[in-house]
């Protein structure tokens, strides 16, 4: 297998409606619980890398909703691929 890597350059959008991604961010909220934001289960909306967007986070003890700033600084893609395993498209 040969690996090539790809890196999305800076002003890239992910021209995908729902992008889902794993992770969870989270940080103090006002209340003294903690905000969430489940990378798994709430999508981004075609994000363009190195962009400033709106982040929605949510708190499971006041149920409030706030938003913070963010931005996804870098996306790696390692593809894999076996030369071997050619095959001419008929
Ligand atoms: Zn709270």
């Amino acid at each position: 297998m040969e690996v090539k890597t790809i890196d999305l350059p800076q002003g890239f959008e992910i021209d995908v409606k729902r992008f889902y991604m794993n992770g969870i961010i989270d940080m103090p909220c006002p209340c003294g619980g903690k905000l969430i934001r489940d990378f798994d289960e709430q999508y981004l909306s075609h994000p363009i890398i190195g962009e400033d967007m709106n982040i929605s986070m949510h708190c499971d003890s006041c149920e409030k909703e706030y938003t913070i700033e963010g931005r996804i600084e870098n996306i790696k893609i390692d593809i894999s691929f076996d030369k071997n395993s050619i095959k001419e498209d008929i």
